[in-house]
C-alpha cells in the first residue's frame, strides 16, 4: 500500500487551475522531486499536501488515513522553504526545540533532542548561535533539523537549496539525502533544477501547466522521456529535422553526449560537418557542429590528442538506438 497518496488534486484560483488532476502514489522511505518549471504548481501541490491550501478537490491520504481536510499541526509534517525561514529573534536550539515544545516534550528531552539533531546536521555546540550568525547552508540544515525533531511522518521541502552558493547547494543536498536514507522519511523535494532532481531522487514527477508529464526514475526520464516537454526539460537535446539523416523521414532527437568524433562499437551512423562554436569546459568539450545548415550540439570528454578548432570539419558518430521520437 502506498504511504502517501495523491488522488484527483485539483487546485483553482479563481478562473485559474494551476493543478489539473494530479495523481500519485510513492512508498514509505522514497525521496520524490517535483520537477518544473517555475509556476507550474509544484509550490501549490507542497501546500496543499502540508495543509496550507485547499485543494478545490480531489484527496491527500498518508499512511492510509484521509489527511485532504485536516489543520496543518494535526498532519505530523516537518516542512523546509527556500531561505530564512528560521526565527531570527531564537536561538539555533530554540529554533529546533520549537516543534517540541509545542508537542509538550519535557525541557531534558527536548535539549537530548536537539543535541542528536545538531550532531546529525554536523553542527555540534551551535545551540546558543543566532540564525544571522550562520551561513545560508547553515541556516538551512538548522531548518532541516528543526523539520525532522518532532519525526514528522513526511518532509517536505520547498526549494530548500535554490538560495545558496552552487558548491554548497551541491554538497547540501548530498547531505539531505544522506540524513533522509538514515532517518527512511519520506520525503517531497520541489525543485525548477533537473540535476538536482536527478542527483538525489528516488522517483521524479516531472510537471508542466498543472499537470504531470512523467513521472519515474531519473534514468527512465532522462533516457525514455515521454513527451517532448520531458525531452527538452530534462537535459540538453537536439533536434534533428528530416534530412539531417541521410534515409530517415521525420523528426529524431538525440542527447549531446551520445554523439562522439570517433565510432564506437554501438554507432552506425555518421554526420559530416563544419566546428561552429566550441566551449571548452574543463573535463567536457562542448562543440557546436554545422550539419547542412543544422546545428548539433555535442559534448566530448577532453581527451582529444589534436585541439580542435571553429572550422575544422568534423565527422559526427551516432547510432541508431540513441535516436529518439518526440511525441506531442
Ligand atoms: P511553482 O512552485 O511551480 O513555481 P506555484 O505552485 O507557486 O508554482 O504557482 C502555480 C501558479 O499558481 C502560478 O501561476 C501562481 O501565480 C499561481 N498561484 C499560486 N498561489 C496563488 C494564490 N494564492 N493566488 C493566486 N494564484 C496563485
Ligand atoms: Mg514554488
Amino acid at each position: 500500500p502506498a504511504f502517501l497518496e495523491v488522488q484527483n488534486l485539483v487546485k483553482s484560483f479563481g478562473t485559474n487551475t494551476v493543478v489539473k488532476g494530479v495523481n500519485f502514489a510513492f512508498d514509505k522511505g522514497e525521496f520524490i522531486s517535483l520537477l518544473g518549471p517555475s509556476g507550474c504548481g509544484k509550490t501549490t501541490i507542497l501546500r496543499m499536501i502540508a495543509g496550507f491550501e485547499r485543494p478545490t478537490s480531489g484527496a491527500i491520504r498518508v499512511d492510509g488515513e484521509d489527511i485532504t481536510h485536516l489543520k496543518p499541526n494535526q498532519r505530523k509534517l516537518g516542512m523546509v522553504f527556500q531561505a530564512y525561514a528560521l526565527f531570527p529573534n531564537m536561538t539555533v536550539g530554540e529554533n529546533i526545540a520549537f516543534g517540541l515544545k509545542i508537542a509538550g516534550m519535557p525541557a531534558d528531552q527536548r535539549r537530548a533532542r536537539v543535541d542528536e539533531m545538531l550532531k546529525l546536521i554536523g553542527l555540534p555546540g551551535f545551540e546558543k548561535r543566532y540564525p544571522y550568525e550562520m551561513s545560508g547552508g547553515q541556516q538551512q540544515r538548522v531548518a532541516l533539523a528543526r523539520a525532522i525533531a518532532p519525526k514528522p511522518r513526511l518532509l517536505l521541502l520547498d526549494e530548500p537549496l535554490s538560495a545558496l552558493d552552487a558548491k554548497i547547494r551541491v554538497s547540501l543536498r548530498e547531505e539531505i539525502r544522506a540524513i533522509q536514507r538514515d532517518l527512511g522519511i519520506t520525503t517531497v523535494f520541489v525543485t525548477h533544477d533537473q540535476e538536482e532532481a536527478m542527483s538525489i531522487s528516488d522517483r521524479i514527477v516531472v510537471m508542466n501547466a498543472g499537470n504531470i508529464e512523467q513521472l519515474g526514475a531519473a534514468h527512465d526520464i532522462y533516457n525514455r522521456p515521454e513527451t517532448r516537454f520531458v525531452a527538452t526539460f530534462v537535459g540538453q537535446l537536439n533536434t534533428l529535422p528530416t534530412g539531417v539523416i541521410p534515409g530517415i523521414s521525420g523528426e529524431r532527437a538525440i542527447r549531446p553526449e551520445l554523439i562522439s568524433l570517433a565510432p564506437r562499437p554501438e554507432t552506425d551512423l555518421t554526420l559530416t560537418g563544419i566546428i561552429a562554436d566550441l566551449h571548452f569546459l574543463g573535463s567536457v568539450q562542448r562543440l557546436r557542429v554545422d550539419v547542412g545548415g543544422t546545428l548539433i550540439n555535442i559534448d566530448t570528454f577532453n581527451n582529444q590528442t589534436a585541439p580542435l578548432h571553429r572550422g575544422d570539419t568534423v565527422t559526427l558518430h551516432l547510432a541508431q538506438k540513441d535516436l529518439l521520437i518526440l511525441g506531442a
